[in-house]
């Protein structure tokens, strides 16, 4: 069986972490069938929010997370499928014009709540005079008679009263369309086999099932994730504001990001994956718990360092400074947090260091390891031979031994294994250093 998702945000503002993880979930959901598909709807039925930068910023963060979709459709450009749909409703009774204003509506709440009555929308009798002049809103008309139910792949049986619900407004007074029936119309259309997103939109599902059944169509799947929070309590403004931009300035991984996303809130342990095929071969909405997911930056660094540390120069190798090479980069990813921080080592590699500040007692030592040095054969293993040599001729060993060498050769105390990097640095080098260091 084929798996259709689609990610629809609207093009208001940019991603944030909340809707990133919504994409991935249901990238990774397609990805688990070999015909499956996701893809990408530009909610952007309100013109005068939507922004064309938006749009672009949400396609490119997609891409640079890997979840790229095998099609995008834009809702502005499909007004008149809805307005087809929408007439077929309309002609079946199941949309009706409305004039309340919003102060009318307003007083009507009020007055069921005085009462202690849910404060659900009054219908109007059939026959109740229409206000001349006056452009109509238009609801969609709830089936009251049975409940409304489904199983849901993440919160189990769900069950809602029509009766508690109002009939949703689907399309203002100057003829756009809010959110609720175009996406039905789209999830129809594009064949989408799963619905899979925030909680947030549990009470948009029953109405949108009723649609669906209106419209003569099953509904997809649904799945509603439980809502993603900040460690330090709800998604933080910093957070939330916080997209790919930010991310990507810090140095996170794409892959680091993802791999937190698509295990949070789940009973799986977050693990450093490199590829979003691995993410996808574990993903499982039975495991989504009802509980909040926390969402904690300092995780994502903690991700984005493990995953360095054991990345194959493959999946790199596009972004690493120019000219490194495969055995540079296995020497150096043990040691770096942030890609970033590579450009720290490359003169370790092959650049000119500054003098290390070497106290006094070590620099005859070093004068020593530099005859040494310049006598040894490269092609083996000059380390050993180096500390080897230097231990007989100085009887030092352990730390006095190593720690002057490193600071001299790489002007660090710590870093990567000595043995390697010292074949690394050449002969030359390494003498030239040496030298230096004992002046
Ligand atoms: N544009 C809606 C949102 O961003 C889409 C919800 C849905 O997935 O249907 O909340």
């Amino acid at each position: 069986m084929t798996v259709i998702t689609r990610f629809a945000p609207s093009p208001t503002g940019r991603l944030h972490v909340g809707n990133i993880r919504t994409a991935l979930h249901n990238y990774l959901l397609a990805a688990q069938v070999r015909e499956g598909k996701f893809l990408l709807r530009i909610d952007d039925t309100d013109l005068e929010r939507s922004r064309e930068e938006h749009v672009a910023s949400i396609i490119a963060d997609l891409d640079w997370l890997g979840l790229t979709p095998v099609a995008t459709v834009r809702q502005s450009e499909r007004f008149a499928i809805y307005e087809r749909e929408f007439e077929k409703l309309r002609a079946d009774g199941r949309v009706y014009a409305c004039y309340e204003t919003p102060e009318e509506l307003d007083i009507q709440r009020k007055i069921l709540l005085g009462r202690k009555l849910p404060p659900t929308y009054q219908r109007k009798p059939a026959d109740a005079p229409v206000p001349v002049g006056v452009a109509p809103h238009w609801r969609f008309k709830l089936d009251h008679a049975a409940p409304i139910e489904w199983d849901d792949l993440v919160r189990g049986h769900q069950k809602f009263d029509p009766a508690l619900i109002s009939d949703p407004v689907i399309r203002r007074a100057d003829n756009s369309w809010l959110y609720l029936l175009p996406s039905v119309i789209d999830d129809i259309d594009l064949a989408i086999t799963n619905v899979l997103r925030g909680e947030d939109h549990v009470t948009n599902s029953a109405v949108q099932l009723q649609m669906f059944a209106a419209l003569g169509a099953p509904p997809p799947k649904l799945a509603h994730t439980a809502l993603l929070v900040a460690a330090e309590g709800k998604l933080s403004k910093r957070l939330g504001s916080s997209g790919v931009e930010d991310l990507k300035h810090a140095g996170i991984e794409p892959m680091a990001l993802n791999s937190l996303l698509a295990r949070l809130g789940t009973s799986q342990p977050v693990e450093a994956k490199a590829t979003l095929t691995e993410l996808a071969a574990g993903f499982d909405l039975a495991t989504f718990g009802r509980a909040p997911a926390h969402f904690d930056l300092a995780e994502v660094e903690q991700l984005n360092m493990k995953l360095l540390h054991h990345l194959d120069f493959a999946a790199i190798a596009d972004r690493l400074p120019p000219g490194m090479s495969e055995a540079d980069w296995l020497l150096l990813r043990g040691n770096v947090d942030h890609l970033a921080e590579l450009g720290d080592w490359l003169p370790v590699l092959d650049g000119n260091l500054p003098k290390p500040a070497i106290p006094a007692e070590d620099r005859d030592f070093l004068a020593q390891a530099a005859t040494i040095a310049a006598t040894l054969d490269w092609s083996t293993e000059p380390w050993a031979e180096l500390a080897a040599a230097l231990k007989a001729a100085t009887g030092r060993k352990g730390k006095p031994l190593f720690l002057p060498l490193r600071l001299a050769l790489t002007g660090r105390e710590s870093g990567p294994e000595m043995a390697p990097l010292l074949k690394r640095i050449g002969r030359t080098r390494a003498t030239a250093r040496l030298t230096a260091a004992a002046a």
